[in-house]
């Protein structure tokens, strides 16, 4: 993701998977081995093979004795990564190599890209496996050149662990009381990490620009909602950002929902996610539905479409996880940083400005009909009939177009406003659709002309930003005067404080990961409408970001 600076500190940006405060000097995981320059073929294949299967059952062995030190899931993946690294398909194509008078290093490095080429190729859960792999590979190597197995230290002091992406067998055996937060540079929401993380309740945040260069010792202040790493940064604001994160989750973990301000006016609270996992990691949480199901992420691996049957299977599960609730799905948003292969979308020098979201209907209605046939399908099949929304709609006859497809399907249509011009418009928009959902990831990038993905203009594109604030400010007056929904479901909804300016700006539903869900409806409960509103004005009258993010603050306490 993306770095920004705050004066003196770097603030690195990746995806919030734990929520959680905390601040403590780095550790990272041990040494793998280096490439291996020994290129002379064995004397003795026979031998070779034998010190090949010795360093396996060893490697193996360990990883079944530290399963059976710990227990649950833990005891799980630790159990898995020991049958993977006994698994006959990748011990024979290393033993043919080996066979054929590779090296037994060379012949394990051989038969591990082969496999993990392959998981990569099939994508989704199957790519997830190839750090499994890849540990397994570095253990091996290390047992061979009789090296101490590569991992996580034991720190002495309480401590957050970066790294790469973390195997399994590390991020299992880790002890929350010494691993207080966990940062990668890879790995996803359903990686190992993250998975292991939730389990062990420890913050975490994956997929971080920068980490790469956050050195062992350097002392850095951690935070799973927000999901940023901030690098040496002052001691005494880390410690006090520490304290209040911990109050407020102490309240987070008693808020149950449903969403609303301390005086009960109501605000849907919903999740944001990307496929059935994490809608039904979702459902775990108060969220009262989904905001919004980002459709594109199930298929960016693909480079054929999915068949409508294989979509309403997929969508199908998100309807089932939230039965009797509200789901926004949003259909395909293809283009700019998030290519799809069977889009057909042209080569463009300027793909944030090109043809993506729901431009891609224009030389292509049949991919979106479809689309909309496989939601109906799902629908049909749950019981569940969901809102659809497009996204990246720039004028009212493409609003008009999108309803009428939509109604079509027997489905509820709204639209996103992303760009400038929908907000500003949002009365004539409203005449054909029946909610707004504001992404302000999109609506910041588009209006302040400063791309969502750019480390140095994180400042601009900021949705504290007053120029943006305004704009969702007129999409929820029109929304208010039409008597029709505005939700917001971009990161500015995660971000407790700004989600009470959004409710005193209008806005009536908020969309987030699920990792926020709890911290932005407990900071709710906690204000007033009337002060919601008092910040949203006194927001709007400010000149820049970080003024707007003190005078709510001054309202909201
Ligand atoms: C947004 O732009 O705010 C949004 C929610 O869409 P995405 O982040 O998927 O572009
Ligand atoms: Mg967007």
């Amino acid at each position: 993701m993306s770095t920004s600076g705050d004066d003196h500190v770097s603030v690195l940006r990746g995806v919030p998977v734990v929520g959680g405060v905390r601040y403590a000097p780095v550790i990272r995981p041990g040494r793998l081995p280096g490439p291996d320059d020994e290129n002379a073929p064995p004397a003795d294949p026979s031998a070779e093979a034998e010190r090949f299967r010795a360093a396996v059952t060893a490697v193996a062995d360990r990883l079944r004795g530290r399963a059976a030190r710990t227990s649950g899931p833990a005891a799980e993946v630790l159990s898995a990564t020991a049958t993977l690294a006994e698994d006959r398909a990748w011990l024979g194509a290393a033993e043919k190599r080996i066979a054929a008078g590779s090296s037994a290093e060379q012949a394990v490095r051989a038969a591990v890209a082969q496999f993990t080429d392959l998981f990569t190729k099939m994508g989704g859960l199957m790519a997830e496996r190839v750090t499994d792999l890849q540990d397994i590979r570095d253990r091996v190597v290390a047992d061979l050149r009789g090296m101490p197995e590569p991992g996580v230290p034991l720190p002495d002091v309480p401590s957050i662990l970066c790294a790469d992406d973390l195997a399994p067998a590390d991020t299992a055996g880790l002890d929350p009381s010494l691993v207080v937060g966990l940062a990668t540079s890879k790995g996803g929401p359903t990686s190992h990490t993250a998975i292991i993380a939730r389990q062990l309740g420890i913050p975490c945040v994956v997929a971080v620009g920068g980490l790469d260069a956050v050195a062992a010792g350097e002392m850095v202040l951690i935070d799973g909602t927000a999901g940023t790493v901030a690098v040496a940064p002052d001691p005494s604001a880390a410690a006090e950002a520490v304290t209040s994160a911990r109050r407020a989750d102490e309240r987070t973990a008693h808020w149950s929902g449903p969403g609303a301000t301390a005086d009960g006016h109501p605000v849907g609270i919903l999740a944001n996610v990307a496929d059935g996992a994490a809608a039904r990691a979702a459902r775990q949480t108060p969220a009262e539905g989904v905001g919004l199901f980002r459709t594109e992420l199930c298929f960016l691996d693909r480079e054929t479409e999915p068949t409508v049957d294989e979509q309403a299977r997929t969508y199908g599960e998100v309807l089932e996880a939230f039965a009797g609730h509200k789901v926004v799905i949003r259909t395909l948003d293809a283009g700019s940083d998030k290519p799809l292969g069977f889009a057909g979308q042209p080569e463009e020098a300027n793909p944030a400005l090109g043809v993506r979201g729901i431009r891609i209907a224009r030389d292509n209605p049949g991919l979106l009909d479809r689309q909309l046939t496989a939601i109906a399908a799902a629908a049909d099949a749950t019981g569940n009939r969901p809102w659809v929304m497009a996204p990246m709609i720039a004028t009212a006859d493409e609003a008009r177009e999108f309803a009428s497809a939509v109604r079509d399907h027997r489905l509820t249509p709204g639209v996103m406003v992303e760009v400038p011009a929908a907000a500003l418009l949002a009365d004539r928009i409203l005449e054909h659709v029946e909610f707004l959902s504001i992404g302000t990831n999109d609506l910041a990038q588009y209006t302040m002309a400063a791309d969502r993905m750019s480390a140095e203009l994180a400042t601009l594109t900021d949705p504290w930003q007053p120029a943006v604030l305004a704009l969702v400010a007129a999409a929820a007056r029109a929304g208010g005067a039409a008597g029709k929904p505005v939700g917001v479901c971009g990161e500015a909804a995660a971000d407790p404080l700004l989600a009470c300016v959004l409710v005193g700006l209008g806005v009536t539903s908020l969309s987030a990961a699920s990792a926020a869900i709890g911290s932005v409806g407990a900071r709710l409960a906690r204000a007033r409408l009337a002060q919601c509103r008092e910040a949203a004005d006194a927001v709007l009258a400010c000149a820049g970001a970080e003024e707007a993010r003190s005078a709510a603050r001054a309202v909201l306490g």
